[in-house]
């Protein structure tokens, strides 16, 4: 059976997350925030994601934060099966990518709107994860190569 890939300009956002909630139990921001995180990381990678790509996100095993790696799941096809997604303990919205050529790339959740997620309601703060351009959810920056 042939690899599965992800589009992140032509997926259906709406759907996917739907997929992720299914997965996940409940629609939190962190989730749909790690969604679009995984689809910004595969464009900007030009990765068609599942393979030849990988995660290593910081959003430890604590709730509400940790919902952000069942996201990167979704959105990036990066698992914890494949061996393709790490989580580690730092307990930070950020998660480390890097694709099959060696290229790599942090894409943190804005300062600003990690303090609205856990301040403000599930669905105020689920809506502008959905609908907020990229640029305002997130920070990214390469990695210089060694
Ligand atoms: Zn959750």
């Amino acid at each position: 059976m042939e690899h599965l890939s992800i589009d992140p300009r032509t997926v259906d956002l709406d759907a996917m997350i739907d997929r992720g909630i299914q997965l996940h139990g409940h629609e939190r921001p962190f989730l749909v925030a790690g969604i679009r995180m995984g689809l910004l990381a595969l464009d900007l990678l030009q990765s068609p994601g599942y393979f030849g790509i990988e995660a290593e996100s910081d959003a430890g095993s604590t709730l509400p934060l940790s919902c952000l790696s069942d996201g990167i799941q979704v959105g990036s096809g990066c698992t914890v099966g494949k061996g393709n997604l790490r989580v580690t303990t730092v307990c930070r919205p950020a998660v480390r990518f890097v694709d099959a050529r060696g290229r790599r790339l942090t894409v943190e959740l804005r300062p600003d709107i990690f303090d609205v997620f856990l301040r403000d309601n599930a669905e105020k703060t689920c809506t502008l994860a959905r609908e907020a351009p990229v640029s305002r959810l997130f920070l990214w920056e390469w990695a210089k190569t060694p």
